[in-house]
């Protein structure tokens, strides 16, 4: 089974459309691993976020939804998926379209093909502005060089990764931004995948 774990905060409008993408794929991919289920966390939002989530739920029951009364950040939102998922690979992506569901089978695929724990998102063309992108390359060439793990794009929210690893690792504060570097320090088989973003 799979658990796809999406943290939200103020995303109303991107619901639904991510929704309607993410359905298909994961419809089409549950015959191969047995059920999936959708774990939404919603990040203490103050629109209608809530709302458009239960209402998913109405219609599917693979749908979840854990709601923090205020905002905690994306980490502890993460934290919180990684322990309510009963998925054997658990999917880990953002709520506002910029992970592109349709990639999810390729990452399925990368963690049985490269044998891998975790396998990481590269966004080889992104659709950020030169600043964010400039601060993504020191920041990867930074802790690529502290920890060792050479990847590209360790900052990309979208990755699979096996249960085992997400049970193992501890996430508070900033921390989401290091799961890579976390799990590749605690032994675990990091890779990565070309994405589109
Ligand atoms: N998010 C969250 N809590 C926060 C900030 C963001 O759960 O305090 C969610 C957000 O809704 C999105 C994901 O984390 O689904 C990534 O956030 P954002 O798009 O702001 O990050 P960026 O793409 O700029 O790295
Ligand atoms: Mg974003």
């Amino acid at each position: 089974m799979i658990s796809v774990i999406i943290p939200v905060y103020n995303e109303e409008r991107n619901i639904a459309p991510l929704f309607e993408r993410l359905s298909p794929i994961l419809r089409s991919v549950e015959k191969v691993e047995r059920g999936y289920e959708v774990i939404f966390i919603d990040d203490g939002s103050r629109d209608g976020t809530a709302q458009e989530i239960e209402k998913l739920r109405k219609k599917d029951r693979n749908v979840g939804l854990l709601s923090f009364k205020r905002n905690y950040g994306k980490s502890a939102a993460m934290q919180a998926g990684f322990d309510e998922a009963r998925g054997e690979t658990l999917i880990t992506m953002d709520g506002d379209l910029q992970d592109i569901p349709e990639e999810i089978p390729k990452f399925l695929a990368a963690l049985k093909d490269k044998d891998a724990d975790m396998v990481v998102g590269w966004r080889y063309y992104r659709e950020d502005k030169a600043t964010k992108r400039l601060a993504s390359r020191i920041f990867n060439s930074l802790s690529g060089f502290i920890t060792g793990l050479r990847i590209h794009d360790a900052n990309c929210g979208f990755k699979a990764l096996r249960k085992e690893v997400a049970k193992n690792l501890e996430v508070y504060g900033e921390m989401h931004r290091y799961l890579p570097a976390l799990a590749y320090i605690k032994g675990y088989k990091v890779s990565e995948i070309k994405i589109r973003h």
